[in-house]
């Protein structure tokens, strides 16, 4: 089992210093490709109008959405990757929406078209989706490409613990669906990610803290995304807040509530984000007015000056 220390400096195992110790100092970079997957909550076969804090624009990167020949988006993708960050190797990441939302010989079709575009670079492959749109035959498919040598991460949305959480957010799935979903993977060679969200304004911070034992009791779960509630344009949630404002972080409380979070989180635990950032001219609430870097720099300092160590309260009651 890791420690932060093995992973690099900050307060909590980065993602960022796992690729580079996983590929030998390597500039890795994840390359988005929105492959124009719908969603089972959009299109009516679990509901209609989305989870409602939704709006896929607002995580997927203009030129995305903008290109929809994933050709085109993977070489631009890669060459703005090359030339703004000096990047060498590539994730391909299919983002938006639901990625493995297709019959299984669907998505072989796309993910090997999108595999080929520059094979000698590409050391991954990541896939978004929800837990109830992955079964056995998925799962074999996404190991398939574990055989050529990619690492291949499944990353599914967790967002609550609790079912009146779901239900209140319209996503049409429940924590027992995730939790089966974590189950056929188990012994799969896939590394698994969860994504979760903090600050629905039912749920105390209690209630909050609490996702870190869920998180910690399925030893699968390598890699987690924690990201605030924001509210963004073109979602139900940002129609109910402009009628109705509620109560969500500042930066200050966000990030002292992660300084209580992340010491219950396994220390093997590869945290791959700590926070979410929708583009401005979509982001309603919370307006943080600062650059996703300079966010990223205010948490770091402040975790690391409260003296914050991933695992310190798990390992302590274990
Ligand atoms: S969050 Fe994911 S599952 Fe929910 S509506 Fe958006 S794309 Fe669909």
């Amino acid at each position: 089992m890791g420690t932060p220390v093995d992973f690099g400096q900050r307060s909590y195992n980065h993602y960022g210093a796992y690729l580079k110790n996983k590929y030998d100092g390597k500039r890795v970079f994840k390359i988005i490709v929105d492959g124009g997957f719908t969603c089972p909550n959009r299109d009516g076969s679990k509901g209609y109008g989305g989870c409602s804090y939704c709006n896929v624009d607002s995580f997927t990167p203009e030129l995305s959405r903008k290109t929809p020949v994933i050709r085109e988006q993977i070489e631009k993708g890669i060459e703005r990757a090359v030339k703004g960050y000096a990047a060498e190797k590539f994730i391909i990441y299919f983002q938006p929406n639901t990625n493995t939302y297709a019959p299984a010989h669907f998505l072989k079709m796309m993910y090997n078209e999108a595999l080929s575009i520059a094979p000698e670079n590409v050391v991954g492959l990541s896939v978004g989706t929800r837990p109830d749109c992955i079964d056995a035959e998925k799962v074999a498919l996404l190991e398939s490409y574990v055989d050529r040598g990619l690492h291949v991460d499944l990353e599914m949305g967790m967002e609550s613990i609790y079912n009146d959480t779901l239900n209140q957010i319209n996503r049409g799935c429940s924590h027992e669906e995730l939790v089966q979903a974590l189950n056929l993977v188990e012994n799969s060679r896939l590394d698994i990610c969860v994504h979760t969200i903090f600050g629905f304004p039912w749920e105390s911070k209690e209630m909050m803290l609490k996702y870190a034992d869920e998180i910690n009791r399925f030893p699968q779960i390598k890699f987690v995304k924690l990201h605030h509630l924001h509210i963004v344009e073109g979602s139900i949630m940002g129609v109910q807040y402009k009628r109705n404002p509620f109560k969500v972080f500042s930066i200050e409380e966000y990030t002292d509530f992660l300084a209580e979070f992340i010491p219950l989180l396994r220390p093997d635990i590869v945290v791959q984000r700590l926070f979410g950032l929708a583009d401005y001219d979509l982001l309603i609430a919370p307006n943080w007015g600062m650059k996703k870097s300079q966010i990223q720099t205010y948490i770091d300092k402040r975790l690391e000056s409260k003296g914050v160590v991933q695992g310190s309260e798990y390992l302590a009651i274990i």
